[in-house]
């Protein structure tokens, strides 16, 4: 018989998850995906458009282009999660799941730094990076801060990838020389499960007199005299200041007593919650792997697999592996990748390949590819 399946979220992984219940279960698949959001936007897209390479507009994905059999797509922003009862309601009505599956993400909470809002610039939103778009051609002399106001945050080298892309950017208008650019970490190395990947980070930015500072904790930001106030006391000055806001499990989730320590936990191998016929896949969950949505999409995998399997009343797949590819981008159209395992040994293991066109072709495949399995195009 046919299960009321209920997905919360279409990002990596709610897509993912629907895409291949469809796939497999065609019209039967009765999943309904629900989300605020009239567009997907890929992480990446943000950096593309904070430097002016692609417009806002081009990078959103419309939801009306999702066109699944079995697949509902519903635009409604969910208000309560009752994970006991699977009842989930929205501004729109309520919904009852077989099988709930919470791919919610994670929020950003810009009032857990002080002054970030009235004086920092944050480039991990749509909005931001747009915002961006407009101020960084006018930053022409000056120190250039990029400040990560907490950890766990989504894509670890995102913002190495924004102090390099901001040295060619402020390279190729000639004004490098005239701008400091000073990278404030709150963890010990650029990409800590990856040395390789770290040390040819800290190689790159040593070669373009890029500063990076491991270890800080941004407390604030004093808009007024423009520092950031680190935890230890210290002071940093900035002119341009390019945040990465702390993160948090949206409000609904938080509310609805799944979350531990701002997340929802898990069993990593099943992204089972604790409350049955609940999973929670992507940046909502805490799996084990970082906040990316190359994991996002592999854990919405391993769930589809498990509810097929049930369906079926087939054998159970294998676990959730933690693998994973992340491209970094270098600057001047090189990006490296780096593979990461983070389940299958004692700690977490990360290699790098060096930064190269043929990345960034792959890169380019990895994004087409997802539009036209998840959008059609
Ligand atoms: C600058 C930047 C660069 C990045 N680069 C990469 C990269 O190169 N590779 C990579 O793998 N990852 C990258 N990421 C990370 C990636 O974007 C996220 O990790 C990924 O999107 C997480 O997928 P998810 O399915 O868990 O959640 P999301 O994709 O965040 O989807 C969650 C969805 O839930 C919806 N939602 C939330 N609350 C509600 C509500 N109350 N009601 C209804 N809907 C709601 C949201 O609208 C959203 O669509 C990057 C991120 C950033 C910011």
């Amino acid at each position: 018989m046919a299960k009321r399946i209920v997905v919360l979220g279409a990002g990596f992984g709610g897509l993912e998850l629907s895409t291949i219940l469809s796939d497999e279960l065609g019209e039967d698949a009765d999943v309904t995906l629900i989300d605020k959001g009239g567009a997907f936007v890929f992480g990446y897209s943000k950096l593309d458009v904070m430097f002016g390479r692609e417009t806002s507009e081009a990078v959103h994905l419309p939801y009306s282009d999702f066109a699944k059999p079995g697949v509902r797509f519903v635009r409604e922003t969910i208000t309560a999660i009752d994970p006991e009862e699977r009842r989930v309601s929205t501004d729109g009505g309520e919904y009852e799941a077989d099988i709930l599956v919470v791919a919610l993400g994670a929020d950003y909470d810009m009032d857990a730094t002080p002054g970030l809002a009235e004086g920092g610039n944050e480039f991990y939103s749509v909005a931001g990076a747009q915002r961006l778009r407009d101020v960084i051609p006018g930053f022409t002399e000056g120190r250039a801060v990029i400040g990560v106001c907490g950890a766990p945050f989504k894509c670890p080298p995102a913002p190495s990838e924004a102090a390099l892309l901001l040295h060619d950017n402020l390279s190729v208008r000639g004004v490098r020389n005239a701008c400091k650019i000073t990278f404030l970490m709150p963890l010990p190395s650029p990409v800590p499960p990856s040395p390789q990947t770290s040390e040819a980070l800290l190689e790159a930015f040593a070669e373009r007199s890029i500063e990076f500072v491991p270890g800080a904790r941004i407390a604030s930001l004093d808009p007024g005299r423009k520092v950031v106030l680190l935890q230890d006391g210290s002071e940093v000055p900035y002119d341009l200041f390019l945040g990465v806001p702390k993160h948090r499990a949206p409000d609904v989730v938080l509310a609805s007593g799944m979350s531990e320590d701002g997340y929802i936990p898990v069993e990593s191998r099943t992204l089972k919650t604790r409350f049955p016929g609940v999973y929670a896949v992507g940046d909502v969950a805490t799996v084990g792997v970082p906040k990316a949505g190359v994991f996002s999409e592999g854990a919405a995998r391993v769930v589809a697999a498990e509810v097929l399997a049930d369906l079926a009343r087939g054998e159970q797949p294998a676990g959730y592996d933690g693998l994973g590819s992340c491209y970094i981008e270098f600057g001047a159209g090189r990006v490296g990748r780096v593979d990461v395992d983070f389940l299958s040994g004692p700690k977490p293991t990360g290699t790098f390949r060096a930064p190269s066109g043929a990345l960034a072709a792959e890169k380019e495949e990895f994004g087409s590819s997802r539009r036209a399995r998840w959008f059609g195009h």
